[in-house]
């Protein structure tokens, strides 16, 4: 259960960032790679919210695919599923460009 971990660590970048005011919605990215599961992490959110400035934000969480390029064609590759192999000669030596990222994107905060 990684996403408490995730959820906690989200949840403290956005109440040092709303400094004092309310959090009306977190927008996060998440790669592929992370695996996370979507439930579990609003789940887990919500709980870790609890008595925080980000208590009844909402979670808004775009996925981003995974992006790899092959180390031997050279050819770019976007992937939505395992395993991860090259379009091009279906080579398993790939660079990792895009989906391992996990970030707060944007935050909405209640004017005061
Ligand atoms: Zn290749």
């Amino acid at each position: 259960m990684h996403e408490l971990a995730i959820a906690d660590s989200i949840v403290q970048i956005a109440d040092r960032h709303a400094n004092g005011r309310r959090v009306t919605k977190v927008q996060l990215k998440v790669g592929h790679l992370r695996q996370v599961v979507p439930s579990a992490l609003a789940f887990s959110f919500e709980l870790v919210a609890q008595g925080t400035s980000v208590e009844g934000a909402e979670l808004e969480m775009e996925e981003v695919p995974v992006t790899g390029s092959c180390r031997g064609c050279g050819v770019e590759s976007r992937l939505k599923e395992f395993p991860l192999q090259c379009r091009a000669c279906g080579s398993d030596d790939l660079r990792v460009l895009e989906g391992e990222e996990l970030f707060v994107e944007s935050l909405e905060m209640e004017e005061v």
